[in-house]
Order: structure tokens, then C-alpha cells, then sequence
């Protein structure tokens, strides 16, 4: 092997973030490294098969003990604080850990991301019974819009919530909500209206264990988690004290931090194809064909070259977007512009791993194989591409349309 086929670090650059991130992420990493890696070996867990609700809850109560599960909340409940840009470098450095576990980490399933912007709407009371529950890693929740007949439409949820009384009766399906069966609660978004015709929308949060209320979970994703369900609510009465905010406000608290959580999947994608490149990285180094490694062809140098950069420049706009983010500026569009890059791009990458790998990469099991699977799903994910370019020409044109 010549000297420029051994792989080579990534150049090490000053880290992006505050002294105070790079000493969380130093602790998170010796959390993942030191305690989840040693416990998903023991109990066998796999990207596709994650522990069961009383492992995942260990691990949410540890996290939370050692001050990581509610980093995302307001300071007030006990979050951490930090900025957009240093939200962004922890995450993508919980991802790059590769452990199975890593999402639980920050709470991510059904933990305090669910909830942290809802925590200005909710009353003293549903503080108390909803939001420091989930802080505290005691109760988990999950966030439900999508219908079958309401997905990248979600103004058009057809759940409805009767007023009865000093109740509310819903009744409908909640179509692919992450984390319903593990979950003790739901934030259920449903229409409030008597005129169908009429959009108006409301939250409520609604406790699995009240009639009427059923998880309905079967399926799993292409890359294999059946952590996502369905709900179906029929005629589940809920106390006018479960309503969040004011009739007609419901999708206005589900996007209200839409721009955030958007740039927020970066660093998922991002760290998910970073361990595509050094996959394929080690693997063309290590693999030997027509008598020489398979990374002295050119073919596959370029591969890896594109990927490279390709990958540089999303980090770049990710990173670039979150500093906008926390100068206050009304990133509507370059949050979107992230979120569409990010997820192309890791397929991409992904992709082109699978290629390097040759069959290695088309078995299953293979790490690179689940990865090109897991980032296939974030293309639609969260807002598909096609609804970001929506919101980016919307963005773009709305001062000619003014005009
Ligand atoms: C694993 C998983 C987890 C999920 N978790 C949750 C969750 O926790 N909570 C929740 O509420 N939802 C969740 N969802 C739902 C997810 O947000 C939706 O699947 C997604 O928003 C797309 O909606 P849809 O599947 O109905 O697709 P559709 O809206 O039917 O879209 C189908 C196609 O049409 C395109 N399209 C639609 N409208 C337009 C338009 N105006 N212009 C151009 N193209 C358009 C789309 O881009 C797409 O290509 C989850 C889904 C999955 C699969």
C-alpha cells in the first residue's frame, strides 16, 4: 500500500462552541463511552432492537442524575442554557458516538425535547403533572399530530375535541407518533372545531391511561425501530385543566419552535454520515482487490473525496444557521435550507458508502447498511424535502409577492 491510501484525521479545528459545551460533551462522552456501550453489550441492543421501557428508563433517570436528560429545557425547569450553536456540537457528538443508545441521552424519544416549548403555555398544574414529571425522567410523553389523512398537511387534523361540560371528548387517529409505546402521556393535537371547513386546532395533553385512549403500534420503519405507533382515541375524556393554551392555538405550539427543531436534526444526520465516511474510509483501506487496496483507485479516492466534502459543507451551513439562530435573527428559511442539505447530502453519503463497501454493504447488519436505511427516513422526516423548498421559495418570494 502507497502512503496516500492510509487514512488520515480529520484536521482538528478549535471547537465551535462555548469552554462550558466542550466540558459537557467531554462528560457526556465519558457517560456514553463508560456506562451505555457496556450497557447496550450486555443486553444485546441493536439499532433495530432497543431496550424495553424499564432499560430505556434507567438510562433516562441516569442521564437526568448526572445533569445531561434536561439540558434542552427553559433554565427555569432546570435546563442547561446553552445556545442554539452549542445545542447543535452537543448533539452531533452525542450522535457520532455510534451507541445505540445515544438518543436517550438528551431525552429525545419521549423525554423533555417533547415538552420544552410548551412549558410558557402550561399552567401551574400542568406543570406539576406533566412537564417536571418528564423533566425528572419519571413520566415520558410523546408529541402527535400527523393523522392519516392530515401529514405534511397538519393543519387539517380531523381529531376532534368535543367540548362537554368542563370536559373534552376526543376522538380520532393519530397516525406514526414516535415513542407512543413507551409512552405514560401524549401532547395530541385535535381540531376544536364544529365547522370541519374551519381550521382551528388545539393541544391537549392527554395520559395513556384514561378510557379510550389505545396504542396501536404493528409496523416498523425501514430501519427496523418499532418504536413508533399509532393512537386512537375514542371518546377519551379529558379535564378542560389538560388544555394547553387557548382553543385555536394547537399548531401554533406544535411549529412554535419549528425553525429550531428543523436545524436541530443536523447534527443527527450529520454525525449519522460521519460514521458512514469513516466506514467506508476504514473499509477502502483495509480491502484488497486486483492485487492493491481498493482506496489506491481513483474511483473510489473520488468517492471518498466527494463525501468528504459534501459533508463539510452541510456542517458549514448547519453551523452557519445556528449562529443566526442565536443572534435572534427569523431564520424561516435558511433553518429549512439546513434541514433539506443535511438530509440529501447524509443520504448521499450513505449511498455512496454502501457502494464502497460492495456486498459488505448491501448485508444486513452491517453498520452502513442501517445507516444508508436510517437516513433514508430523514428525507421525509420532521418536514420532507419537498414542504423546505416550499418554505424556502415562500421565503424567497415574499417580498416580490408583496411588492
Ligand atoms: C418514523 C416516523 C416517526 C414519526 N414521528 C412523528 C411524531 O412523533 N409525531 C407526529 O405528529 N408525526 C410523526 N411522524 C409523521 C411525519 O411527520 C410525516 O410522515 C411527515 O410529515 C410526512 O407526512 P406524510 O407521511 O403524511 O406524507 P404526505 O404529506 O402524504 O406526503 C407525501 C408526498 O407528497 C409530498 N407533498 C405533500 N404536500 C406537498 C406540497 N404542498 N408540495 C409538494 N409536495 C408535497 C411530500 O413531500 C411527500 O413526498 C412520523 C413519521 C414516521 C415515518
Amino acid at each position: 500500500m502507497t502512503d496516500n491510501t492510509q487514512p488520515r484525521a480529520a484536521a482538528t479545528r478549535p471547537f465551535e462552541g462555548t469552554p462550558r459545551a466542550a466540558e459537557y460533551i467531554e462528560r457526556i462522552r465519558a457517560f456514553i463511552d463508560g456506562e451505555l456501550r457496556p450497557l447496550a453489550d450486555r443486553h444485546g441492543l441493536t439499532h433495530e432492537h432497543g431496550g424495553d421501557r424499564a432499560l430505556l428508563q434507567q438510562v433516562w433517570q441516569r442521564s437526568r442524575e448526572l445533569g445531561f436528560y434536561g439540558m434542552t429545557l427553559p433554565e427555569a425547569l432546570g435546563g442547561a442554557g446553552f445556545g442554539v450553536l452549542d445545542h447543535v456540537l452537543i448533539k452531533e457528538a452525542v450522535y457520532a458516538s455510534g451507541c445505540v443508545l445515544s438518543p436517550h441521552v438528551l431525552g429525545e424519544l419521549t423525554g423533555p425535547p417533547r415538552v420544552g416549548a410548551l412549558a410558557r403555555k402550561a399552567t401551574p398544574d400542568q406543570l406539576q403533572r406533566f412537564i417536571l414529571p418528564v423533566a425528572r425522567a419519571e413520566m415520558a410523553i410523546c408529541f402527535a399530530i400527523t393523522e392519516p389523512e392530515a401529514g405534511s398537511d397538519a393543519g387539517a387534523v380531523q381529531t376532534r375535541a368535543m367540548r362537554d361540560g368542563d370536559d373534552y371528548v376526543l376522538t380520532g387517529r393519530k397516525r406514526f407518533i414516535s415513542g407512543s409505546p413507551y409512552c405514560d402521556a401524549a401532547v395530541v393535537i385535535a381540531s376544536t372545531s364544529d365547522d370541519p371547513a374551519r381550521r382551528e386546532t388545539t393541544a391537549f395533553f392527554v395520559e395513556r391511561s384514561r378510557p379510550g385512549f389505545a396504542i396501536e403500534g404493528g409496523y416498523k420503519t425501514m430501519a427496523g425501530q418499532t418504536s413508533t405507533a399509532d393512537i386512537v382515541l375514542d371518546g377519551c375524556r379529558v379535564p378542560m385543566a389538560n388544555r394547553i393554551g387557548e382553543p385555536g392555538q394547537g399548531l401554533g405550539l406544535a411549529v412554535g419552535r419549528i425553525a429550531v427543531n428543523r436545524l436541530l436534526h443536523c447534527p443527527t444526520m450529520l454525525a449519522l454520515a460521519r460514521l458512514a465516511l469513516d466506514d467506508a474510509t476504514a473499509h477502502a483501506t483495509r480491502r484488497r482487490q486486483f492485487g492493491q487496496p481498493i482506496a489506491g483507485f481513483q474511483a473510489i479516492q473520488h468517492l471518498l473525496a466527494d463525501m468528504a466534502t459534501e459533508l463539510a459543507a452541510a456542517r458549514a451551513l448547519m453551523l452557519d444557521v445556528a449562529r443566526l439562530l442565536d443572534a435572534g435573527v427569523d431564520a424561516r428559511a435558511e433553518t429549512s435550507m439546513a434541514k433539506l442539505f443535511c438530509s440529501e447530502t447524509a443520504f448521499r453519503i450513505a449511498d455512496r458508502a454502501v457502494q464502497i463497501l460492495g456486498g459488505e454493504g448491501i448485508v444486513q447488519g452491517r453498520r452502513v447498511e442501517w445507516l444508508f436505511r436510517m437516513l433514508r427516513m430523514y428525507r421525509v422526516l420532521t418536514g420532507t424535502s419537498e414542504i423546505q423548498r416550499n418554505t424556502i421559495a415562500r421565503e424567497l418570494l415574499a417580498p416580490a409577492a408583496a411588492a
